[in-house]
């Protein structure tokens, strides 16, 4: 019944020009609205390189044979005290990218791999899609993840890396504003560890396509790394043979650019 007198009066009220002006009219706004939705959502997801002059960093160019091996998502009760013991044995050094929610269960971990020279840089406190969710709740979990390192360390981290690499410009603003710097990884030297394609599958795939200034990403924590550690050692044992020394990411930034640390 009320929809009935709506639609009867309102031609009455309005004739067929007035109707196609507002029309007009509300397509002159809707547009720019729309416009302006579209630059946001660009915005959003727009990926950005560098800030202020940093730079996101996934490789060094050296003229050394470094390489950087990377541990993310640790530390872990089984497999970081088995991984320590394989770098260990191969006098190298690495950087672990450490989650907050970890280090709050195994302080001591993180301890041990301070004590034996490698280096933590942070990875976030749970393993999260951080352009998923607001800046101030990845603020937040950062500076309770920096909190729980120093807690157990005495150590800021310096280096950050996003979960699954995913960042947008607000959140690199965000975290170098910080006083981070966001380290991702080699183009091809992301062997995947965490499908699990066999131990030798994965140290080829890392042997096969290592360089000087190389970043190499892969796990100490999520499902079983027994093929990880494996693929470590054979990883280890034929490219220090072949000359290469495993270094943190402070030592291969440092060997870059004539022993500056790139800007
Ligand atoms: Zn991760």
């Amino acid at each position: 019944m009320y929809n009935s007198i709506y639609t009867i009066t309102l031609p009455c009220i309005l004739s067929a020009g007035e109707v196609l002006m507002i029309r007009k009219r509300l397509a002159l706004l809707i547009l720019p609205a729309i416009v302006f939705l579209i630059v946001l959502v660009i915005k959003e997801w727009e990926v950005i390189e560098s800030y202020e002059g940093q730079a996101v960093i996934r490789h060094v160019t050296t003229s050394e044979k470094l390489i950087a091996l990377t541990f993310d998502d640790g530390p872990d009760p089984l497999y970081t005290a088995r991984i320590l013991a394989v770098l260990d044995k191969y006098n190298a050094r690495t950087t672990f990218f450490v989650l907050g929610l970890n280090v709050r269960q195994y302080p001591h971990l993180v301890r041990q791999e301070i004590a034996a020279g490698h280096e933590i840089g942070l990875h976030g406190y749970r393993h999260v899609l951080l352009t998923g969710q607001p800046l101030y709740a990845t603020l937040r979990d950062l500076k309770r993840s920096e909190e729980l390192i120093v807690k157990a360390t005495g150590y800021r981290p310096v280096y950050f890396r996003p979960p699954f690499g995913f960042y947008n410009a607000a959140l690199l603003r965000a975290v170098m504003a910080r006083g981070y710097r966001v380290v991702l990884w080699t183009a091809d030297m992301d062997p995947r560890d965490y499908t699990d394609p066999g131990a030798r599958e994965i140290a080829w795939r890392v042997i096969n396509g290592a360089g000087n200034g190389d970043i190499v990403l892969l796990h100490d924590h999520g499902g079983n790394r027994t093929q990880t550690v494996l693929a470590l050692e054979e990883i280890l044992r034929v490219l220090t043979a072949r000359g290469y020394k495993f270094v943190t990411l402070t030592e291969l930034l440092e060997s870059g650019q004539g022993g500056k640390i790139p800007t």
